[in-house]
């Protein structure tokens, strides 16, 4: 959830502290066996001596071959493209549609139904009320700059931060002393305000990037896309920066079908809209997304968690607050001393941040690219307790693709004070206990004759008094019979009499307790995670001609957008008849497969589903058993043309590695015809 704060994004690559000399140079190693994802650019930040078939790339030349194939192989294109396209939205094409599915369904799996979440699904369109109650229409803004000229604009913190890279990363005569300055600035540029972004634009000079004429001083832009509801024009509403509010909005119901219980969370999936200023970075920053968010709320004065102990000894790259004020790096830390001394602040979130670690890494990203970044202090919103974002490194930089955050009680108060209606739980004591009460009593009469129509107002404000407030007011009227008391609902100060109130603490016999629940809230930004997804699966080989690379996505079987191929090595039709028998066991068992008949090379045929990062295929070579050929590793295996579906279905789903298989199966060696070729 992004509110009251600067969307928080890419910090420098590799560390906002060191300075980076010149782009780091990329290995894509070349695996005979690969394990799972942590390939292709297995090492951006440790540039090793590239052994035999090892190519080293620049990031942008590394960047430029991932998404080249995966917008050649349609994984995702630029929406609309024939009129132009439009900046910061983009189509999944039937790979990237399988791959955010099983992205998707591992998501379900891993939290809803693991966790017994009670998942939701809201409306997109969002009346005013429900967004100006959670602080979105007043203060969900980026800091924007126009160029004074041409009226183009831009996010201020980008260009500040554009401009410290480029020094850092070009200028040959900056000094040590510029160098850590620079360094400094992108460590806190979430933290700074609209005045000292404004001041450091102007002190170093910078300018618009495309016509180099002066800039305004940063102000708020709202990121919301308005609409209106209905055709008369006079019901405000806006698409959903984010899913959260509808869950927030749902919760006494959600409550009251949990069995009146806590602590328990509801989960959703859905489309947020956000007017970037200036999407860029493909996926990474674009106009409309997926969310997948969990809402679970939590009793405020007991945030252990029962199965805390299940992620307690992971260890994980992690970079609180202190260290990275310091300039220090992100260091390995223990989850459970992490949270026993207090860097993050309760069992709940250290046991979701755990869970979001071990998601993110069964998806197949690697684990040695992935930190979790504590917020810093102006960075994080008030009234929350702790942030952390899951920050993945890709081509570029440290991305937040997950923010996991405990927003105390903030916003079912929020909702509560605007609708009306009490947003809270209850613990039933087993015993009445005896508790101190503020009893604030109002006196209608005095009241209506001293404000008269304004009567309500007063007695509301009196009754909404918090008890520091009011026992200040009753010292005041013992001592001094009157006090000045603020209304703000009427904008102005008025007395109030010692007979207008009375104040006391009463001591009360109580059977229960009711509270506001706090919220932990992790929020998944699913296109972030599967363009790094992309990224760290991608690798590049040698093909059969001299300097060609063949890409593969290396994807791990839990995401790989089709699990199979089945190609009968000649066109014959005794093979056909083989392959489509084949292809029915494979649909019985639910596996998605492709049946490739087009009679090209096998190599070709391999290469083509090797960029579609197909980890098993099937060859027709025979009536009575076929080949299974590994992707990662090209080796092939020969099996029953009977048990060839189970086998590949054991595989898919993670019961046995394919070192298990080779075990069990003769192996088969590639016959020239079966070499790699260019796709
Ligand atoms: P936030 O509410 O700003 O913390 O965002 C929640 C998650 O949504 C972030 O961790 C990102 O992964 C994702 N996200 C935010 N803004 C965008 C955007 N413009 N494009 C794609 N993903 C986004």
């Amino acid at each position: 959830m992004l509110l009251l704060r600067r969307v928080c994004f890419l910090l420098p690559s590799p560390s906002p502290r060191a300075p980076l000399a010149k782009p780091l140079p990329l290995l894509l190693r070349l695996p005979r066996t690969l394990p799972s994802a942590a390939r292709a650019l297995a090492s951006m930040a440790a540039p090793a001596a590239p052994a035999g078939g090892t190519a080293a790339m620049s990031r942008d030349a590394f960047r430029a071959a991932v998404t080249n194939t995966l917008e050649r192989r349609l994984f995702f294109v630029p929406s609309f493209k024939i009129y132009g396209g439009v900046a910061g939205l983009y189509d999944y094409g039937p790979p990237g549609c399988a791959v955010k599915a099983n992205v998707l369904a591992f998501w379900r799996q891993h939290f809803v139904l693991e966790e017994g979440m009670l998942e939701v699904d809201c409306p997109c369109v969002t009346p005013e009320v429900v967004l100006k109650a959670s602080g979105h229409v007043d203060k969900f803004t980026d800091l924007m700059v126009k160029d004074e000229k041409t009226g183009n604009c831009y996010r201020a913190d980008h260009l500040l931060k554009d401009f410290c890279k480029d020094k850092l990363e070009k200028d040959q005569t900056l000094s040590p002393e510029q160098a850590e300055e620079y360094n400094k600035i992108l460590a806190i540029l979430d933290d700074l305000s609209a005045e000292q972004l404004g001041a450091k634009i102007k002190e170093y000079g910078i300018v618009a990037p495309d016509t180099k004429n002066p800039l305004s001083d940063p102000y708020p832009f709202n990121l919301m896309f308005q609409t209106s509801i209905g055709p008369s024009g006079l019901s405000p509403g806006y698409m959903r920066p984010e899913t959260a509010q509808g869950i927030f909005v749902n919760f006494k119901d959600l409550y009251y079908y949990n069995g009146n219980k806590l602590p328990f969370a509801a989960a959703q999936i859905g489309q947020a809209f956000r007017n970037e200023i200036s999407p860029r970075q493909g996926l990474l920053r674009v106009r409309e997304f997926t969310l997948a968010e969990i809402e679970h709320f939590v009793d405020p004065e007991d945030k252990s968690h029962p199965k805390f102990g299940d992620v307690s000894d992971l260890e994980f790259l992690m970079f609180p607050r202190e260290d990275q004020m310091a300039g220090r790096s992100a260091t390995r830390l223990k989850l459970g001393n992490a949270v026993s001394e207090g860097t993050v602040n309760n069992e709940t979130l250290g046991y979701f941040i755990g869970r979001v670690y071990l998601f993110l890494t069964q998806l197949g990203i690697d684990k040695d690219r992935l930190r979790f970044r504590q917020h810093l202090p102006n960075e994080m919103a008030h009234y929350a307790a702790d942030c952390w974002d899951a920050e993945i490194e890709c081509s570029y930089g440290w991305i937040e693709c997950v923010g996991i955050a405990d927003r105390s009680a903030y916003d079912l108060r929020a909702h509560s004070d605007k609708s009306g209606e009490k947003l809270e739980a209850h613990e039933k004591f087993a015993e009445p206990r005896e508790v101190e009460k503020l009893v604030i009593t109002p006196s209608k009469k005095e009241l209506g004759l001293a404000f008269k129509g304004n009567q309500r107002m007063v007695l509301e404000a009196l009754e909404a008094m918090g008890e520091t407030e009011a026992l200040d007011m009753k010292a005041k009227l013992e001592s001094k019979g009157e006090v000045e008391f603020k209304v703000c609902t009427l904008g102005k100060d008025v007395t109030i009499k010692k007979s207008m109130v009375s104040i006391n603490i009463e001591k009360k016999k109580e059977h229960q307790r009711k509270f506001t629940p706090s919220v932990i809230e992790p929020s998944f930004g699913i296109g972030r995670i599967i363009y790094c997804l992309f990224e760290h699966c991608f690798f590049q080989r040698p093909g059969k001609a001299e300097d060609e690379q063949l890409n593969v996505f290396g994807f791990p079987p839990l995401v790989a957008p089709i699990k199979c191929t089945v190609f009968p090595l000649v066109k014959l039709e005794k093979f056909e008849v083989v392959a489509k028998k084949i292809s029915k066991a494979l649909t019985a068992a639910g596996i998605s497969h492709i049946i490739d008949m087009t009679g090209n090379t096998i190599g070709k045929r391999y290469a083509r589903t090797d960029e579609l990062g197909v980890p098993l295929a099937i060859t027709v070579d025979n009536t009575t058993s076929v080949t299974v050929r590994d992707r990662d590793s090209k080796d092939q295996i020969r099996v029953e043309v009977d048990e060839v579906a189970s086998v590949v279905k054991e595989v898919m789903d993670g019961q046995s590695t394919w070192a298990d298989i080779m075990w069990r199966y003769p192996t088969h060696t590639a016959s020239a015809a079966e070499d790699e070729a260019e796709p």
